[in-house]
C-alpha cells in the first residue's frame, strides 16, 4: 500500500537565516493525514499559518517565500523554505507541522543534508489514509529559448535539470535525477547553495544574504572556489538547481507523476510552470497511488528510515 507519511516524533533544531542573518529554532512536529506542510510562526500569535501550497507563494525572485498577505494585503511572511520542502519531498513526508520563530527558515549549510537528517532522527510513520498523486495529462513548458522549463506526463517524476553559467568554474552541467528516495538523499541533498563573489557585495548592499557564508554557500570568485573544502559532488551546482526545482515543485501539494525538464530557470520559473499546470484543469488530475501499476513506479512504498531507525 502507498499510503499517507508524517513523522514518527517531534524533532528541533536552530541555525541562521541567510539573508536575514537572524537565529532561528526550528521545530518539525507530526501532523495528521491531509495537512500537507504547514508552517508556523511562533513568534506571532497564535494561528499564524501558512500551508505551502503553490497559492500561498508571494515571492520567488533570491528563494521562494509563502505568505498569508497575498489577497488580504499585510499578513506574514515565511522565506527560504525550498531547502525544508526538497527534504520532505525527497524523503516522502506530506504530512509536518513546521514551527518557528522568525520570518526565514535557517539556511543550515545551504543543502537539504540538515533537514533530512533532522527528519531521518525523527523516524517516519505511514498513516491511514491512501496516498495521493498529480498525474500529468498534457505537456505544459514556459520561458524562452534562454531559460525555459517543462512537464510532462509520466508512470512517476523524474526531472533533468541544465544549467549553462558564462563562468568557466560553473560552466554548463546538467543532472539527471530518477525519483527514488535513496538517490536523493545520496546524490542531491548535499547539494548547496551557490553564487558569485560580484554577486554578494551586490545582495549585501540589498540587504540580503546577511548571514550568507562560507559555511551556508559555495562561492565562486574569479579564479575559482573560494570554499577550501571544495566541491561536494562534480555537478554540484546542477544538482542544487535540481534540489530547488524538486522543493518548489512541492508545493503543488502531492508528488507529481511527470517527467520536468529545465534549463537555466531558477524559483521564479520553477512556480511559474507550476502554476501553468495546475491553472490547466485539462492538464492534471488526483490519483490514488493504489490504482497505479507497481511495477511502473519508480518508487519503493516501504518506510526505509521508520525501519533504520527502529532497527538502530
Ligand atoms: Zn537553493
Amino acid at each position: 500500500m502507498y499510503l499517507e507519511r508524517t513523522l514518527k516524533a517531534p524533532i528541533h533544531c536552530t541555525g541562521t537565516g541567510l539573508h536575514s542573518n537572524a537565529k532561528v529554532s526550528l521545530a518539525l512536529l507530526p501532523a495528521p493525514s491531509g495537512t500537507g506542510v504547514l508552517f508556523r510562526r511562533t513568534d506571532l500569535a497564535p494561528n499564524a499559518e501558512i500551508l505551502a501550497i503553490r497559492d500561498n507563494v508571494v515571492d520567488s525572485r533570491l528563494c521562494t517565500t509563502i505568505g498569508n498577505g497575498k489577497r488580504n494585503g499585510g499578513g506574514f511572511t515565511i522565506s527560504t523554505i525550498e531547502h525544508l520542502m526538497a527534504a520532505f519531498a525527497g524523503c516522502g513526508v506530506e504530512n509536518v507541522i513546521v514551527e518557528l520563530d522568525g520570518a526565514e527558515v535557517p539556511i543550515m549549510d545551504g543543502s537539504a543534508a540538515p533537514f533530512v537528517f533532522l527528519i531521518e532522527c525523527a523516524g517516519i510513520v505511514e498513516q491511514n489514509a491512501p496516498r495521493r498523486a498529480i498525474r500529468v495529462l498534457k505537456k505544459i513548458s514556459v520561458g524562452n529559448q534562454e531559460r525555459w522549463a517543462s512537464i510532462a506526463p509520466s508512470d512517476y517524476f523524474s526531472l533533468r535539470c541544465e544549467i549553462a553559467f558564462d563562468h568557466d568554474f560553473i560552466g554548463a552541467q546538467s543532472f539527471e535525477y530518477d525519483g527514488r528516495e535513496s538517490v536523493f538523499a545520496d546524490e542531491l541533498s548535499r547539494a548547496r547553495t551557490f553564487c558569485l563573489e560580484a554577486d554578494v557585495e551586490k545582495m549585501r548592499a540589498a540587504g540580503l544574504a546577511l548571514g550568507g557564508s562560507l559555511d551556508n554557500a559555495v562561492v565562486i570568485g574569479e579564479d575559482g572556489l573560494l570554499n577550501e573544502e571544495g566541491l561536494r559532488y562534480d555537478t554540484e551546482f546542477a544538482r542544487h538547481k535540481a534540489l530547488d526545482c524538486i522543493g518548489d515543485l512541492s508545493l503543488a501539494g502531492a508528488p507529481l507523476l511527470a517527467r520536468v525538464e529545465s534549463y537555466c530557470a531558477g524559483h521564479a520559473m520553477n512556480h511559474e510552470l507550476l502554476g501553468a499546470l495546475l491553472d490547466d484543469s485539462d492538464a492534471w488530475c488526483w490519483v490514488d497511488m493504489n490504482t497505479l501499476n507497481p511495477n511502473r513506479l519508480n518508487a519503493a512504498p516501504q518506510v526505509h528510515h521508520a525501519a533504520a531507525a527502529a532497527s538502530a
